[in-house]
């Protein structure tokens, strides 16, 4: 037997497969394309707060004594919101690697979500005021899941986020409003905003890695495009889904529906 495990051993497939020219090919060298394309995005992602830290941080050492403390103060919050931004980029670009490898385990608690969105909303606050969106939500009533709270509040302040961020400049009222509800056991979020909207045939597509539609292009808003990938994979991770419905120059709206994870009382 020994050596029929020998003889085994040596015996070695290898199947070559000619792909050229195969779609699989054009797929593989899309990907490839869309790669590269993602990480000189992410550079000059990183490299624009990155900038703003050095610049004012070298002018604080350089003049000190020439500058007054409000002035002083108004360099430290720059400072303070760039690195915060620079975290949440590679907290992204973290999470989206993990996705990738598999690796992202879900932490499920009991919380309320009304509470959750709340808090959320408290911390886009100022983001809104900048760009003159108004966030409606009212539902004080608490609602409790069984979730991972971390990753809906990814989730929840992604799409908010991205409402403001795509709002319409055009538009008098801009705004972002959120709803929730439960039917039978599944929790039910809706995120709509009368911002830019999504073209038709874009629709499927926001959803893909590093996409992003040519109006945000055109718009020159920046972004990395793998948001709401994460978005719609974590939606997943929890059993769930997210729809879109949307029209261009109207408004988007995204709903997410997830098992609540605990009985109604
Ligand atoms: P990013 O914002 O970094 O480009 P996302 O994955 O979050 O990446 O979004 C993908 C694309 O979907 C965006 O480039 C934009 O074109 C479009 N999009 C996302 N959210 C909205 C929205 N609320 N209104 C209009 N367009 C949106």
């Amino acid at each position: 037997s020994n050596f029929l495990e020998f003889e085994n051993e040596k015996n070695v497939l290898i199947v070559i497969r000619d792909i050229s020219g195969t779609k699989e090919l054009e797929k593989l060298k899309k990907l490839d394309k869309m790669k590269m394309e993602f990480l000189s995005m992410m550079s000059h992602e990183l490299r624009t707060p990155l900038s703003a830290i050095k610049a004012y941080s070298d002018t604080i050492i350089d003049s000190y004594e020439l500058l007054d403390d409000e002035t002083l103060m108004e360099f430290f919050n720059t400072i303070q919101s760039e690195t915060n931004h620079l975290n949440r980029l590679l907290n992204d670009l973290l999470d989206f690697s993990k996705l990738e490898l598999k690796t992202l385990n879900l932490e499920k608690t009991n919380f309320d979500i009304n509470e959750l969105i709340n808090e959320i909303c408290n911390t886009l606050e100022d983001f809104a005021k900048k760009n003159e969106v108004n966030i409606i939500f009212d539902n004080e009533k608490s609602l409790e899941v069984f979730l991972d709270r971390t990753r809906m509040r990814q989730v929840i302040f992604n799409l908010i986020q991205n409402a403001i961020k795509y709002s319409d400049k055009r538009k008098e009222e801009k705004f972002v409003k959120i709803q929730t509800r439960t039917v039978n056991q599944e929790l039910i979020i809706e995120i709509e905003d009368n911002s830019i909207g999504i073209k038709e045939e874009d629709k499927e597509k926001v959803f893909d890695k590093f996409y992003r539609s040519d109006t945000s292009l055109t718009y020159e808003i920046q972004g990395t495009g793998v948001g709401l990938s994460i978005v719609k994979d974590m939606v997943e991770l929890h059993g769930g889904t997210i729809q879109l419905e949307t029209q261009l120059g109207e408004g988007s709206k995204f709903i997410i529906t997830v098992p609540r994870g605990v009985e109604n009382e």
